[in-house]
């Protein structure tokens, strides 16, 4: 048996290749059997990420069997859902099933969990062919088991909010986390969100606002997500543009901002993220369509003095704070809740 430090991380389930951990491992070990310091969770819903189910989406042209199909062939061939194209997962929220005796989670069985750490590094098994789902909607009705290691983080789900709700916030929950960290070390008052009527996106706008952020502008794809914004309250401004297209981006913001987040669930949004930020500003980009040559080359070749911020998906008491943003913030729940429910 390997080295408790590295069981911690899971690197005895990763199959191939060998010396990697399990997020880079093209396959995983999912055998529902646990060893003694891992947590079997009985899976009851998956939640794949934005950027995944679009891809998917587009590739089998809104096909939902086809969209299944493709899914349950990722799990099967990979041991965990973890999208070869995007190379993101998601997460997922089910029961804990069994813990083993040196698991230092502190999960009791019983208990209605969400898992957060990634779907790209969770060992998984699916049972029931995914026969609930349509293969139209990011949320993923499932049967099976995942697996945590010692060093997995998993959250007990509230009993205040449906689970549908719980599982889309906690997915984006490091977006509001990591803006709140960079308004508040940075003391940055204007803000852009790209995508910011999105769930990570109307959910940053509200941290940034409760960090004390002071001039905040949303950037949308629609005029129908311009108006639902507008609604929302969350922005001071709203502005029309495609994220993807540099120059509008540019136009649309105007005067560059202290702090662009970048919230869209589409790839090359780099350069516009760029462009919006002003000199000595920070971008954090928690878009999983990003692309480190795109960004940094980007940044570059436009002589942008900017910090460029990989959004980690874990920021302590990020949970908490995106739970907390959506039960108190009426424009967050109006916007996210018709996602869920779609
Ligand atoms: P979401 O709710 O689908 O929001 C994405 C938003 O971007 C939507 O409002 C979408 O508009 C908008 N958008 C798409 N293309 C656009 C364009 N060209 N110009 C302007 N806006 C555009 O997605 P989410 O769940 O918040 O996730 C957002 C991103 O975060 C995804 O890339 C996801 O993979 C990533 N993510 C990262 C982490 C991490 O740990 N870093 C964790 C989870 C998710 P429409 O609805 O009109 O398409």
């Amino acid at each position: 048996m390997r080295g408790a430090a590295e069981r911690a991380l899971g690197v005895h389930r990763v199959l191939e290749p060998a010396g990697v951990l399990p997020q880079a491992a093209q396959r995983l070990d999912a055998d529902p059997a646990i060893g003694p310091d891992e947590v079997r969770i009985a899976v009851e819903r998956l939640n794949l990420d934005a950027a995944s189910f679009r891809q998917l989406s587009e590739a089998h042209a809104g096909d939902g069997e086809a969209v299944r199909a493709a899914v349950l062939e990722i799990v099967r061939d990979r041991g965990k859902m973890q999208n070869p194209v995007t190379g993101s997962g998601g997460m997922l929220i089910g029961v804990v099933d069994a813990v083993g005796e040196e698991s230092p989670l502190g999960l009791a069985a019983g208990q209605r969990v969400a898992t957060l750490v990634s779907l790209t590094l969770t060992p998984l098994r699916v049972t029931d062919g995914l026969a609930r789902w349509n293969g139209r909607s990011e949320q993923v009705p499932a049967s099976g088991t995942a697996i945590l290691f010692a060093r997995s983080i998993a959250a007990v789900l509230p009993d205040d909010l449906p689970d549908a709700v719980s599982l889309a916030v906690l997915d984006v929950c490091g977006a509001p986390a990591a803006t709140a960290r960079v308004v508040e070390r940075t003391g940055a008052r204007s803000v852009v969100v790209l995508g910011a009527a999105g769930k990570s996106g109307c959910l940053s706008l509200a941290a940034a606002r409760a960090a004390g952020a002071t001039h905040l502008t949303g950037l949308v794809r629609t005029e129908a997500e311009a108006a639902a914004l507008r609604t929302s309250g969350l922005a001071d401004r709203v502005t029309v543009a495609d994220a993807t297209d540099p120059l509008a981006v540019a136009a649309a913001v105007g005067t560059p901002a202290d702090l662009t987040v970048v919230c869209v669930d589409v790839a090359g949004a780099e350069h516009g993220a760029v462009l919006a930020t002003a000199d000595g500003g920070t971008v954090v980009f928690f878009s999983m369509a990003t692309t480190f040559p795109a960004a940094a080359l980007g940044a570059e070749g436009m002589a942008a003095d900017v910090t460029m911020l990989v959004g980690n998906g874990y920021t302590p008491g990020h949970a908490e704070l995106a739970l907390e943003l959506y039960r108190s913030t009426p424009g967050v729940r109006a916007l996210i809740d018709p996602r869920v429910a779609e």
